[in-house]
């Protein structure tokens, strides 16, 4: 008998009918002997629903009342699957996460988690029950609820699978896997079947959505096989059928893998460019700049600083688009003041496409076929970083779908992945 939790998104939990199929699935896998602990979105829409009401109501809302509001979506949408599970004639209980408890952090809206305690969910699987716990919210020290920022349910749910060392963690959402890159854009990009830990934690923090980035960080520390999968499928479909379908996020690199120069490519529409010109080059400066912004909670991602010419150098750093105005606030009264620089120039109409894959650890050339499509296609490149396994550039974001397109057919994505370049 194994222990698989199951994670069920926003729009496999967007309707009753939605939630009946959840059951009927849930109910195929227990009864092939299976302890099963379910963790569901709130139902789609729902937490946005939630959030926008708080904000009719203040312009700048207290965290700790807005993840009060939004962890009922999941509460609701997790007593509705229990009494789905329970017509299917399943014993099932429902728990938000301070019942389990889920221990958080104090950082309301984004709230990590510390340690879940596993005795309740335990004695039910024990007893025969189907244990469904809300997913994106725990509790904190003092006993405020938090939540663990948007698309927490993942993290939740591998979360959960992680304390009680469950055989398999499967995200049902509403695709059938992960993809060389979002089909929206490239409608060419080809399911992955296995995709390394590493490569995937590249492409949730890079911008691909199907997983929240601390669920990947989580299944990687507690190394939880995590599979995602389709909960459009016919729920009645075989298990054996199930089991194999999707993508399988692994922790086993083997020879079929490596052989992937680049396995997918990632974006992000969301990114913003500052750059501090004329700044005096001397030990301190990047702390004195990146040190307020990192102390005001801002996530700084690309930093580039030029060599310096006659004693001051060019600094340019990237940061979420959301963060653009409070960053540049933050620049132009403490920061800029400070340290002298000359100028700040700054652009949020920017984009971040990379490429992701192990095997660019063994192979020369990577980056050069990336910048040589670009050059082809007539985008100019502000920014490169790279990194063992991926290779990211900023350009305009009206380029960005371009780029995307032109990588995926240049790496020979669609089809079989280029194994040489
Ligand atoms: N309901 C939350 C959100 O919409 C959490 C989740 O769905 O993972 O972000
Ligand atoms: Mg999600």
């Amino acid at each position: 008998m194994s222990i698989i939790v199951h994670k069920y998104g926003g729009t496999s939990m967007g309707s009753v009918e939605r939630i009946k199929n959840v059951a009927r699935r849930v109910a195929k896998w227990h009864a092939a002997g299976h302890q099963i602990v379910v963790v569901p979105s709130a139902m789609s829409g729902e937490t946005n629903r939630l959030l926008g009401l708080a904000r009719e109501l203040s312009p700048m809302p207290d965290g700790r009342e807005l993840d009060m509001i939004a962890a009922t979506g999941e509460q609701a949408s997790s007593g509705l699957l229990a009494l789905a599970l329970q017509a299917e004639g399943l014993k099932a209980r429902s728990y938000a996460g301070w019942q389990v408890p889920i221990h958080t952090d104090s950082a309301y809206t984004k709230a990590r988690i510390k340690s879940i305690d596993d005795a309740r969910i335990r004695a039910d699987l024990d007893a025969g029950c189907v244990v469904v716990v809300t997913g994106f919210q725990g509790v904190d020290d003092a006993g405020h609820i938090t939540t663990l920022g948007r698309g927490g349910s993942d993290t939740s749910a591998v979360a959960v699978a992680a304390a009680l060392k469950a055989d398999e963690c499967l995200i049902f959402t509403d695709v059938d896997g992960v993809y060389t890159t979002d089909p929206r854009v490239e409608p060419d990009a080809r399911r992955l079947t296995v995709i390394s830990f590493e490569e995937m934690l590249e492409m949730a923090s890079l911008g691909s959505k199907v997983l929240q980035i601390r669920s990947v960080e989580f299944a990687g520390k507690y190394r939880v096989p995590t599979r995602v999968l389709s909960s459009l499928t016919d729920p009645n479909m075989p298990l054996d059928e199930e089991m194999k379908s999707g993508t399988l996020v692994t922790f086993e690199e083997d020879e079929k893998m490596e052989a992937a120069v680049v396995s997918g490519i990632a974006f992000s529409r969301d990114e913003a460019k500052i750059t501090l010109l004329g700044v005096p080059d001397k030990p301190g400066v990047a702390y004195a700049i990146l040190g307020k912004v990192a102390d005001a909670n801002i996530d700084v991602d690309m930093i580039v600083q030029n060599q310096s010419v006659s004693g001051t150098t060019d600094f340019s750093f990237t940061v979420n688009r959301t963060e653009f105005a409070r960053t540049l606030e933050l620049l132009n009264s403490t920061i800029v003041p400070a340290v002298g620089a000359r100028e700040v120039s700054s652009d949020d109409k920017v984009a971040k496409v990379s490429i992701v894959g192990i095997g660019m650890r063994s192979h020369a050339g990577v980056a050069s076929l990336m910048f040589r499509t670009l050059a082809e296609e007539g985008i100019n490149i502000h920014m490169i970083s790279t990194s063992e396994i991926k290779t990211s550039v900023v350009i305009s974001d009206k380029y960005m779908e371009l780029a995307v397109r032109a990588l995926h057919k240049a790496f020979g994505l669609e089809t079989a992945p280029v194994t040489k370049v």
